[in-house]
């Protein structure tokens, strides 16, 4: 008899761009693949392979809208952020499935983005509108004198995969309520997701043209999006090396909004509660495996309570679940690409290399259900040398090095000799030493007893040095600025 072999195929869907009002394959007519971290054999969809013509009809199609978008009713544009966000709320559990699937974080912190983001969608189309000039005392009573405040244009929003859809909705939404229109290019691990977003708002009625959105490979499309004479203004947030080269390439004219890499110190004191230092950085460095820009990743702690402090570390480390991020209980997922996870085993090489202990974990998970995905056991280092990689260099990834010091002074010297500065915490009961703190410390968030990572969406976010351009913050009332520009008005009776 006759052997009948069944051939079980999943069709894999292909997602366009969307290019002034309407769903189009890219000019060239290539895609590529989203791949699913936790198991690389699983194509989440494929993308449009853009080029710089897409580009090019994008930023055509958003310069076309502006004047019409810039001159609707705030309240109009405000409804559209609405009806989007009520979108994403009504799709909470879907798309967090999508988002966990695509870039492997636990399906309850993806929930938690989606509603974030619907979240941040609602606040701006409130904050948005309430946003205006001043008005300035003078001495001629027939004479008024004010600022008012205009959108730029068209900006520009190039966005990364470890918070794919509340970073772009702490973009989107602020520049859209002013009234600008927007190229939206999101990392190309995680398109789905952000396609997702520039649905919520076609559905919600945006006009054809306001919001456009590109895939692609950011050395076909990145120049042209930075570059290009009527962009107004590049929102930008990923590695610093982007950032640096994005900053230079970007014309006279155009304002750049940066927020970049980390290697946020938390320095435990002696006086610490060190169960909680411990926990906050089993949170800070390890939740999202490592994968948070304001991540913990140095921890400096006075010598007198190292010991006691890293049993407790190693501890609560090794307490933590591995594996997918839809089974319950689970802290750790994959690493979101292939590339984070040579990065990540790379760093823990170079910490063996250059002395430090490796007190536990570091290797790649290759068994059983992680043998198709990016698995790593999160890697604690203690004796690390300052100068070392591993305590200058960001990792991105589920990798703490512990440096003891023994004073306060010598803490935060080294707390702040890196390039970098986005967050920054300490633990401590000492009010003084604690306010002391946030004076010495060189970063733009800086927390007393609570994890070096998370931030309030209507508090400003950003970074010092190497960290962001310190021109520009994020979230909040202050995120709206970028946004706009001001004309300072003298008007006489
Ligand atoms: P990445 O810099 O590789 O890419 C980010 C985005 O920029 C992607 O869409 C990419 O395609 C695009 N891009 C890269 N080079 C470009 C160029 N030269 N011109 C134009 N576009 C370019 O970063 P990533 O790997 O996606 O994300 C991880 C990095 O992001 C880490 O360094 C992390 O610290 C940083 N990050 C920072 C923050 C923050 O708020 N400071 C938040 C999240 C992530």
């Amino acid at each position: 008899m006759k052997k009948v072999i069944v051939v079980l195929t999943t069709k894999v869907a292909t997602f366009n761009n969307y290019v002034n009002g309407e769903w189009k394959e890219s000019v060239g007519n290539k895609t590529f693949n989203s791949v699913n971290p936790a198991n690389n054999e699983d194509i989440v969809g494929r993308f449009q392979a853009s080029n710089e013509q897409d580009v090019q009809l994008a930023i055509e199609s958003a310069q076309k809208a502006f004047p019409g978008w810039s001159q609707t009713a705030p309240s109009k544009r405000a409804s559209i952020l609405n009806q989007a966000a009520s979108i994403l709320e009504q799709n909470v559990q879907a798309l967090a499935e999508e988002l966990t699937r695509e870039e492997g974080k636990h399906v309850d912190d993806a929930k938690n983005e989606v509603i974030r983001s619907a979240q941040t969608l609602r606040y701006y189309a409130v904050e948005g509108q309430s946003f205006t000039g001043e008005t300035y005392p003078n001495d001629d009573s027939n004479m008024k004198v004010s600022t008012e405040r205009e959108p730029l244009g068209v900006v520009s929003v190039i966005t990364p995969w470890n918070f794919p859809l509340s970073i772009p909705a702490r973009k989107i939404a602020p520049a859209l309520i002013t009234g600008n229109t927007v190229v939206f290019k999101p990392s190309s691990d995680t398109p789905l997701i952000a396609l997702r977003l520039v649905e919520a708002l076609d559905k919600a009625g945006i006009p054809k043209g306001v919001i456009n959105f590109v895939t692609g490979k950011a050395s076909d499309v990145g120049d042209l999006l930075v570059t290009h004479p009527a962009v107004r203004a590049v929102t930008f947030t990923g590695s610093t090396a982007a950032g640096e080269d994005i900053h230079k390439k970007a014309g006279f004219t155009t304002r750049t909004q940066m927020e970049l890499g980390g290697k946020n110190p938390l320095i435990v004191m002696d006086d610490a509660d060190l169960n909680l230092a411990a926990t906050l950085v089993v949170n800070g460095g390890f939740s999202l495996t490592g994968q948070a820009c304001t991540g913990t990743s140095r921890v400096i702690v006075l010598r007198d309570v190292k010991d006691e402090f890293v049993q407790k570390l190693v501890e609560k480390t090794s307490a933590l679940k591995i594996g997918h991020g839809f089974e319950p209980g689970v802290k750790i997922g994959p690493l979101a690409n292939e590339k984070q996870l040579k990065n990540v085993l790379k760093y823990v090489e170079y910490g063996k290399q250059d002395g430090a202990t490796l007190e536990y974990g570091g290797d790649h998970l290759t068994f059983g259900e992680y043998q198709k995905g990016y698995y790593v056991k999160p890697a604690i280092f203690t004796n690390v040398n300052s100068n070392s990689r591993i305590a200058k260099e960001e990792i991105f990834g589920p990798v703490v090095a512990v440096i003891e010091v023994d004073t306060y002074e010598e803490a935060i010297a080294i707390a702040n000799d890196v390039e970098y500065g986005l967050s920054a915490s300490i633990v401590t009961n000492n009010l003084r030493i604690a306010n002391q703190f946030t004076k010495d410390i060189q970063a733009g968030t800086v927390k007393v007893n609570r994890t070096t990572t998370g931030n309030l969406m209507n508090a400003p976010f950003g970074g010092l040095k190497k960290s962001s351009t310190s021109t520009f913050r994020e979230s909040g009332r202050v995120g709206l600025e970028f946004f706009t520009q001001l004309k300072t008005v003298y008007m006489g009776f």
